[in-house]
This record gives C-alpha cells, sequence and structure tokens, in this order.
C-alpha cells in the first residue's frame, strides 16, 4: 500500500497509528519490502496465472525476510508485464506452454 500527499509533519503520527493497528511499515530495509502482483485472472482477461493468489503465498512466507539488500517480488500475469516484474529482484510472469515460435523446434528435448 502507497500513501500519497502525507504532509511531512504527519509522518511520525501516522507510523504510530500505523504500527498500532498492526500494518508494516517502511520500503527502504534490508529485507523482502514488497510482493506486488497484477489483478491477473480475478479480473484481466489477459491472465494466464493466477497472480494474487501466487503473492498472497509469496508474502505470507517471506515479507520481512531479512536480506542483504532491500528486496522486492512482482508477479504479472502475462508477457504484457503491467506490474514491471522485471525491474524487481525476482519477477515472474505468466506464461502459456510451450512459449516458443511454432516451428523453430531444434528436437533437443529439454522442453517435454
Ligand atoms: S500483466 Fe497481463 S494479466 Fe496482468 S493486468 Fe496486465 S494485461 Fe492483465
Amino acid at each position: 500500500m502507497e500513501l500519497v500527499h502525507v504532509s511531512p509533519t504527519s509522518l511520525e503520527s501516522l507510523a504510530r497509528d500505523l504500527e498500532a493497528n498492526g500494518t508494516p511499515i517502511g520500503a527502504e530495509k534490508s529485507e523482502i519490502v514488497n510482493i506486488t502482483a497484477c489483478p491477473g485472472s480475478d479480473r484481466c482477461r489477459f491472465a494466464m496465472i493466477d497472480s494474487i493468489s501466487l503473492a498472497r503465498t509469496l508474502d505470507e512466507k517471506f515479507f520481512g525476510k531479512e536480506m542483504p539488500v532491500k528486496f522486492r517480488i512482482a508477479i504479472s500475469s502475462c508477457p504484457n508485464s503491467c506490474v514491471s516484474e522485471r525491474l524487481n529482484e525476482i519477477g515472474i510472469t505468466g506464461v502459456v506452454r510451450p512459449y516458443r515460435v511454432p516451428g523453430t523446434c531444434t528436437g533437443c528435448g529439454t522442453c517435454v
């Protein structure tokens, strides 16, 4: 969640209120700070994976885990990449198998 247009004079009291109601704050720590997903199969006709359920699972397991640097995970449910997942430390893109140009298979057997 991102709060915009907050007066700098209100930041401390806002942080206190968020901590008091159990909302974790801070996106600049050396930990997993952000796990985002596009609307995915819930609300987008291009979706190929359930990005929101995957984000929830990752959030429950990894949010706040200590890391050497600030660490973000993003999931787009199709290659349109609405959450710019490739600009995150881990980016997941939903695709349909097989994801290749028809007729270009070399028969190496790795995709079987
Ligand atoms: S990344 Fe794809 S599935 Fe997700 S919102 Fe964008 S177009 Fe829809």
